[in-house]
Protein backbone atom coordinates (compact mmCIF):
# COMPACT_ATOMS: atom_id res chain seq x y z
CA UNK A 1 0.00 0.00 0.00
CA UNK A 2 1.45 3.30 -0.66
CA UNK A 3 3.19 5.28 1.71
CA UNK A 4 1.13 8.76 1.02
CA UNK A 5 -2.22 6.42 1.45
CA UNK A 6 -1.31 6.42 5.04
CA UNK A 7 -0.14 9.62 5.26
CA UNK A 8 0.64 11.24 8.78
CA UNK A 9 -1.38 7.90 11.45
CA UNK A 10 0.93 5.99 9.55
CA UNK A 11 3.92 7.26 10.25
CA UNK A 12 3.13 7.71 14.07
CA UNK A 13 2.13 3.79 13.81
CA UNK A 14 5.62 2.79 13.02
CA UNK A 15 6.76 5.29 15.26
CA UNK A 16 3.99 2.77 17.79
CA UNK A 17 6.39 -0.36 16.55
CA UNK A 18 9.69 1.07 17.26
CA UNK A 19 8.66 2.16 20.92
CA UNK A 20 7.51 -0.78 21.31
CA UNK A 21 10.45 -2.98 20.16
CA UNK A 22 12.67 -0.33 22.85
CA UNK A 23 10.26 -1.42 25.53
CA UNK A 24 10.47 -5.10 24.83
CA UNK A 25 12.27 -5.97 28.10
CA UNK A 26 10.72 -3.46 29.99
CA UNK A 27 7.58 -4.40 32.23
CA UNK A 28 4.44 -2.31 31.32
CA UNK A 29 4.54 1.01 31.75
CA UNK A 30 1.19 2.86 32.37
CA UNK A 31 0.28 4.65 29.81
CA UNK A 32 1.77 7.97 29.00
CA UNK A 33 4.95 6.68 30.78
CA UNK A 34 5.96 4.16 28.18
CA UNK A 35 5.60 6.86 25.42
CA UNK A 36 8.44 7.97 26.81
CA UNK A 37 10.73 5.25 26.85
CA UNK A 38 10.53 5.51 22.49
CA UNK A 39 13.37 5.93 20.10
CA UNK A 40 11.16 7.63 17.76
CA UNK A 41 13.57 7.68 13.75
CA UNK A 42 15.58 4.69 15.18
CA UNK A 43 15.20 1.97 12.33
CA UNK A 44 12.47 -0.61 12.66
CA UNK A 45 13.76 -3.89 14.31
CA UNK A 46 12.65 -5.95 11.63
CA UNK A 47 8.91 -6.22 12.56
CA UNK A 48 9.85 -8.59 16.03
CA UNK A 49 8.33 -6.73 18.59
CA UNK A 50 6.90 -8.78 21.86
CA UNK A 51 5.02 -5.91 23.63
CA UNK A 52 4.63 -2.19 22.58
CA UNK A 53 3.44 0.69 24.47
CA UNK A 54 2.33 4.39 23.45
CA UNK A 55 0.59 7.44 25.11
CA UNK A 56 -2.86 8.08 24.43
CA UNK A 57 -2.59 11.80 23.92
CA UNK A 58 1.17 11.37 22.18
CA UNK A 59 0.28 10.42 18.85
CA UNK A 60 -3.12 11.83 18.53
CA UNK A 61 -3.65 13.00 15.08
CA UNK A 62 -6.93 14.82 14.33
CA UNK A 63 -7.32 12.87 11.60
CA UNK A 64 -7.29 9.45 10.34
CA UNK A 65 -7.34 6.11 12.25
CA UNK A 66 -5.98 5.01 15.49
CA UNK A 67 -6.94 1.56 17.80
CA UNK A 68 -7.08 1.90 21.13
CA UNK A 69 -7.31 -1.35 23.13
CA UNK A 70 -9.70 -1.14 25.83
CA UNK A 71 -9.45 -4.66 27.92
CA UNK A 72 -7.62 -7.29 25.94
CA UNK A 73 -8.59 -10.33 28.89
CA UNK A 74 -10.64 -13.35 28.05
CA UNK A 75 -13.47 -14.17 30.03
CA UNK A 76 -15.69 -12.57 32.25
CA UNK A 77 -13.83 -12.74 35.25
CA UNK A 78 -12.42 -9.53 36.78
CA UNK A 79 -8.40 -9.67 36.76
CA UNK A 80 -5.90 -6.61 37.92
CA UNK A 81 -4.17 -7.69 35.09
CA UNK A 82 -6.16 -6.85 32.17
CA UNK A 83 -9.65 -5.33 31.51
CA UNK A 84 -12.56 -7.12 30.11
CA UNK A 85 -12.97 -7.48 26.01
CA UNK A 86 -13.41 -3.98 24.06
CA UNK A 87 -11.76 -1.84 21.90
CA UNK A 88 -11.94 1.30 20.08
CA UNK A 89 -11.31 2.99 16.93
CA UNK A 90 -11.26 6.22 16.91
CA UNK A 91 -11.45 7.92 12.99
CA UNK A 92 -10.75 11.30 12.47
CA UNK A 93 -11.77 11.47 16.28
CA UNK A 94 -15.24 9.38 15.72
CA UNK A 95 -15.61 6.36 18.39
CA UNK A 96 -16.48 3.41 17.04
CA UNK A 97 -16.29 0.71 19.68
CA UNK A 98 -15.95 -2.89 19.65
CA UNK A 99 -17.58 -4.58 22.41
CA UNK A 100 -18.23 -4.13 25.73
CA UNK A 101 -16.93 -5.94 28.90
CA UNK A 102 -17.07 -4.87 31.88
CA UNK A 103 -15.57 -1.36 32.50
CA UNK A 104 -15.57 -0.41 29.03
CA UNK A 105 -17.17 3.19 30.11
CA UNK A 106 -14.32 3.68 32.34
CA UNK A 107 -11.72 2.00 30.07
CA UNK A 108 -12.91 4.60 27.07
CA UNK A 109 -12.79 7.53 29.62
CA UNK A 110 -8.91 6.84 30.73
CA UNK A 111 -8.13 6.34 26.61
CA UNK A 112 -9.37 10.28 26.87
CA UNK A 113 -12.71 9.48 24.75
CA UNK A 114 -15.94 11.66 25.65
CA UNK A 115 -18.62 9.36 26.51
CA UNK A 116 -21.19 11.50 24.85
CA UNK A 117 -19.16 11.24 21.18
CA UNK A 118 -20.51 7.17 21.19
CA UNK A 119 -22.53 6.69 17.89
CA UNK A 120 -21.75 3.01 17.12
CA UNK A 121 -21.44 0.50 18.94
CA UNK A 122 -20.52 -3.22 17.73
CA UNK A 123 -20.88 -6.58 19.47
CA UNK A 124 -18.99 -9.48 18.22
CA UNK A 125 -21.28 -11.92 20.32
CA UNK A 126 -23.26 -12.69 23.27
CA UNK A 127 -20.95 -13.73 25.85
CA UNK A 128 -20.93 -12.24 29.13
CA UNK A 129 -17.26 -10.53 28.62
CA UNK A 130 -18.23 -9.31 25.47
CA UNK A 131 -22.26 -7.77 25.94
CA UNK A 132 -21.76 -7.46 29.57
CA UNK A 133 -21.75 -3.62 29.62
CA UNK A 134 -23.30 -2.66 26.29
CA UNK A 135 -26.40 -0.67 27.67
CA UNK A 136 -24.41 0.40 31.24
CA UNK A 137 -22.23 2.16 28.41
CA UNK A 138 -24.90 3.85 26.54
CA UNK A 139 -26.48 5.21 30.12
CA UNK A 140 -23.16 6.27 31.15
CA UNK A 141 -23.06 7.86 27.92
CA UNK A 142 -26.28 9.26 28.56
CA UNK A 143 -25.65 10.17 31.66
CA UNK A 144 -22.31 12.22 30.42
CA UNK A 145 -24.58 14.55 28.66
CA UNK A 146 -25.62 12.33 25.62
CA UNK A 147 -28.13 13.99 23.02
CA UNK A 148 -27.88 12.25 19.86
CA UNK A 149 -28.69 8.94 18.72
CA UNK A 150 -26.30 5.70 19.42
CA UNK A 151 -26.44 2.71 16.95
CA UNK A 152 -25.80 -0.55 18.20
CA UNK A 153 -24.69 -3.38 15.66
CA UNK A 154 -24.42 -7.08 16.29
CA UNK A 155 -26.89 -10.36 16.51
CA UNK A 156 -30.19 -11.04 17.98
CA UNK A 157 -31.08 -9.98 21.21
CA UNK A 158 -29.80 -6.62 21.49
CA UNK A 159 -33.00 -5.21 21.26
CA UNK A 160 -34.46 -7.75 23.89
CA UNK A 161 -31.32 -6.18 26.13
CA UNK A 162 -32.26 -2.95 25.56
CA UNK A 163 -35.80 -3.33 26.70
CA UNK A 164 -34.63 -5.34 29.25
CA UNK A 165 -32.22 -2.82 30.72
CA UNK A 166 -34.93 0.31 30.32
CA UNK A 167 -37.17 -1.61 32.46
CA UNK A 168 -34.59 -2.21 35.10
CA UNK A 169 -33.52 1.16 35.30
CA UNK A 170 -36.96 2.74 35.12
CA UNK A 171 -36.38 4.91 38.05
CA UNK A 172 -33.45 6.31 37.20
CA UNK A 173 -34.18 6.85 33.78
CA UNK A 174 -37.36 8.35 34.32
CA UNK A 175 -35.58 10.54 37.57
CA UNK A 176 -32.76 12.01 35.67
CA UNK A 177 -34.65 12.68 32.80
CA UNK A 178 -37.54 14.79 34.65
CA UNK A 179 -35.10 16.55 37.26
CA UNK A 180 -31.92 16.39 35.05
CA UNK A 181 -33.36 17.34 32.22
CA UNK A 182 -32.38 14.73 30.05
CA UNK A 183 -33.68 14.12 27.06
CA UNK A 184 -35.80 10.27 26.78
CA UNK A 185 -33.34 7.59 26.91
CA UNK A 186 -35.24 4.58 24.84
CA UNK A 187 -35.28 6.99 21.53
CA UNK A 188 -32.10 7.44 21.29
CA UNK A 189 -31.21 3.94 20.82
CA UNK A 190 -31.23 2.17 17.36
CA UNK A 191 -30.64 -1.77 17.18
CA UNK A 192 -29.43 -3.14 14.18
CA UNK A 193 -29.65 -6.91 14.55
CA UNK A 194 -28.09 -9.31 12.01
CA UNK A 195 -27.38 -12.88 11.96
CA UNK A 196 -25.09 -13.33 8.88
CA UNK A 197 -22.48 -11.84 6.74
CA UNK A 198 -22.94 -7.92 5.30
CA UNK A 199 -21.77 -4.66 5.30
CA UNK A 200 -23.16 -3.60 9.09
CA UNK A 201 -22.34 0.06 7.82
CA UNK A 202 -21.01 2.45 5.27
CA UNK A 203 -20.51 6.33 6.14
CA UNK A 204 -17.75 9.26 4.54
CA UNK A 205 -15.03 7.77 7.39
CA UNK A 206 -15.61 4.11 7.17
CA UNK A 207 -17.17 0.82 6.18
CA UNK A 208 -17.42 -1.54 8.68
CA UNK A 209 -17.94 -5.59 7.45
CA UNK A 210 -19.10 -8.94 9.39
CA UNK A 211 -18.14 -12.49 8.48
CA UNK A 212 -19.59 -15.56 10.50
CA UNK A 213 -16.37 -16.53 12.76
CA UNK A 214 -16.68 -20.34 14.70
CA UNK A 215 -17.32 -19.89 18.65
CA UNK A 216 -18.65 -23.26 19.42
CA UNK A 217 -22.23 -23.03 20.70
CA UNK A 218 -22.13 -19.63 20.62
CA UNK A 219 -24.19 -18.52 17.21
CA UNK A 220 -23.89 -16.36 15.52
CA UNK A 221 -20.38 -14.66 16.62
CA UNK A 222 -18.68 -12.12 14.17
CA UNK A 223 -15.58 -10.38 13.18
CA UNK A 224 -15.56 -7.13 12.04
CA UNK A 225 -13.42 -5.65 9.13
CA UNK A 226 -12.97 -1.35 9.61
CA UNK A 227 -12.16 -0.67 6.28
CA UNK A 228 -10.93 3.55 6.73
CA UNK A 229 -9.36 6.44 4.36
CA UNK A 230 -6.10 4.92 5.50
CA UNK A 231 -6.22 1.87 7.33
CA UNK A 232 -7.99 -1.59 7.46
CA UNK A 233 -8.70 -3.73 10.97
CA UNK A 234 -9.84 -6.37 11.36
CA UNK A 235 -11.30 -8.27 14.67
CA UNK A 236 -10.92 -11.53 14.52
CA UNK A 237 -14.03 -11.74 17.75
CA UNK A 238 -13.91 -15.29 19.16
CA UNK A 239 -13.58 -17.96 17.49
CA UNK A 240 -11.46 -21.32 17.28
CA UNK A 241 -8.76 -21.50 14.58
CA UNK A 242 -11.29 -20.73 11.61
CA UNK A 243 -9.45 -20.81 8.12
CA UNK A 244 -12.18 -18.32 6.84
CA UNK A 245 -11.55 -15.74 9.16
CA UNK A 246 -7.87 -15.81 6.90
CA UNK A 247 -9.91 -14.89 3.80
CA UNK A 248 -12.06 -12.01 5.55
CA UNK A 249 -8.66 -10.64 6.99
CA UNK A 250 -6.99 -10.57 3.53
CA UNK A 251 -4.81 -7.63 3.06
CA UNK A 252 -5.63 -6.04 6.61
CA UNK A 253 -3.04 -3.72 8.08
CA UNK A 254 -3.89 -4.86 11.60
CA UNK A 255 -5.49 -8.11 12.83
CA UNK A 256 -6.54 -8.15 16.26
CA UNK A 257 -7.38 -11.94 16.96
CA UNK A 258 -7.83 -13.42 20.33
CA UNK A 259 -5.27 -15.70 21.06
CA UNK A 260 -4.90 -18.49 24.11
CA UNK A 261 -2.01 -20.16 25.85
CA UNK A 262 -2.71 -23.91 25.67
CA UNK A 263 -0.30 -24.87 28.29
CA UNK A 264 -1.13 -22.68 30.99
CA UNK A 265 -4.24 -24.11 30.52
CA UNK A 266 -3.41 -27.64 30.31
CA UNK A 267 -1.99 -26.89 34.04
CA UNK A 268 -4.86 -25.53 35.29
CA UNK A 269 -7.26 -28.30 33.74
CA UNK A 270 -4.49 -31.64 34.12
CA UNK A 271 -6.10 -31.93 37.96
CA UNK A 272 -9.87 -31.72 36.82
CA UNK A 273 -11.75 -35.05 36.62
CA UNK A 274 -13.55 -33.47 33.78
CA UNK A 275 -9.97 -32.34 31.81
CA UNK A 276 -10.48 -33.78 28.40
CA UNK A 277 -13.93 -32.68 28.24
CA UNK A 278 -13.26 -29.25 29.19
CA UNK A 279 -9.92 -29.14 27.03
CA UNK A 280 -11.75 -30.38 24.01
CA UNK A 281 -14.37 -27.35 24.76
CA UNK A 282 -11.24 -24.77 25.02
CA UNK A 283 -10.09 -25.98 21.15
CA UNK A 284 -13.68 -25.64 20.02
CA UNK A 285 -13.88 -21.70 21.18
CA UNK A 286 -10.58 -20.45 21.09
CA UNK A 287 -7.49 -20.35 18.84
CA UNK A 288 -4.08 -21.01 20.54
CA UNK A 289 -0.86 -19.39 20.14
CA UNK A 290 0.38 -21.43 17.47
CA UNK A 291 -2.79 -21.49 15.16
CA UNK A 292 -3.00 -17.57 15.55
CA UNK A 293 0.12 -17.21 13.55
CA UNK A 294 -1.00 -19.69 11.06
CA UNK A 295 -4.23 -17.18 10.33
CA UNK A 296 -2.32 -14.36 10.07
CA UNK A 297 0.17 -15.33 7.80
CA UNK A 298 -2.75 -17.28 5.61
CA UNK A 299 -4.40 -13.20 5.85
CA UNK A 300 -1.19 -11.90 4.66
CA UNK A 301 -1.78 -9.58 7.62
CA UNK A 302 1.16 -6.17 8.32
CA UNK A 303 0.82 -6.62 11.75
CA UNK A 304 -1.02 -9.47 14.26
CA UNK A 305 -2.20 -7.90 17.02
CA UNK A 306 -2.86 -10.28 20.50
CA UNK A 307 -5.46 -9.90 22.29
CA UNK A 308 -8.50 -11.55 24.40
CA UNK A 309 -5.92 -13.25 26.27
CA UNK A 310 -6.83 -16.80 27.90
CA UNK A 311 -5.29 -17.30 30.68
CA UNK A 312 -5.44 -13.48 30.77
CA UNK A 313 -5.17 -12.67 35.02
CA UNK A 314 -1.29 -15.21 34.60
CA UNK A 315 1.18 -12.45 34.95
CA UNK A 316 3.20 -15.56 34.90
CA UNK A 317 3.48 -15.70 31.11
CA UNK A 318 5.70 -13.02 29.61
CA UNK A 319 5.00 -11.59 26.48
CA UNK A 320 7.69 -13.97 24.76
CA UNK A 321 6.12 -16.52 25.92
CA UNK A 322 2.80 -15.28 23.87
CA UNK A 323 4.83 -14.87 20.88
CA UNK A 324 6.70 -17.86 20.69
CA UNK A 325 4.14 -19.75 19.02
CA UNK A 326 3.10 -17.20 16.85
CA UNK A 327 6.33 -16.25 15.73
CA UNK A 328 6.78 -20.08 13.63
CA UNK A 329 4.16 -19.17 11.40
CA UNK A 330 4.19 -15.49 10.87
CA UNK A 331 7.25 -13.13 10.05
CA UNK A 332 4.96 -9.96 10.49
CA UNK A 333 4.89 -7.57 13.33
CA UNK A 334 3.30 -9.40 16.19
CA UNK A 335 2.13 -6.82 19.14
CA UNK A 336 1.64 -8.59 22.91
CA UNK A 337 -1.69 -6.49 23.25
CA UNK A 338 -1.87 -4.12 26.42
CA UNK A 339 -5.17 -2.48 28.02
CA UNK A 340 -5.30 1.27 26.68
CA UNK A 341 -2.49 0.69 23.86
CA UNK A 342 -2.89 3.22 20.82
CA UNK A 343 -1.72 1.97 17.79
ZN1 LIG B 1 -14.61 -13.72 25.14
ZN1 LIG C 1 -16.85 -15.72 23.66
Amino acid sequence: MAEQRFGRSRRDFMRVAVTAASTASLPWLGAGEAHAQGSPGAPASGGVTSTAASSTSGIAPARGTRLILLGTKGGPTPSALRAAPANVLLVDGQPYVIDCGNGVALQLTKAGVKLPMVRDIFLTHHHSDHNADLLNLVFLAWASGLQTPVHLYGPPRIGRMVDDFVDMNEIDLDVRRREEGRPAFRPLINVHEFDGPRVVLENDQVRVSAALVDHYTIKPAFAYRFETRDRTIVFSGDTRYYEPLATFAKGADVLVHEVMYLPALEKLISTADNAPTLRDHLLRSHTTTEQVGKIATAAGVKTLVLSHFVPGGDPSITDDMWVADVRKDFAGQIVVGKDLMVL
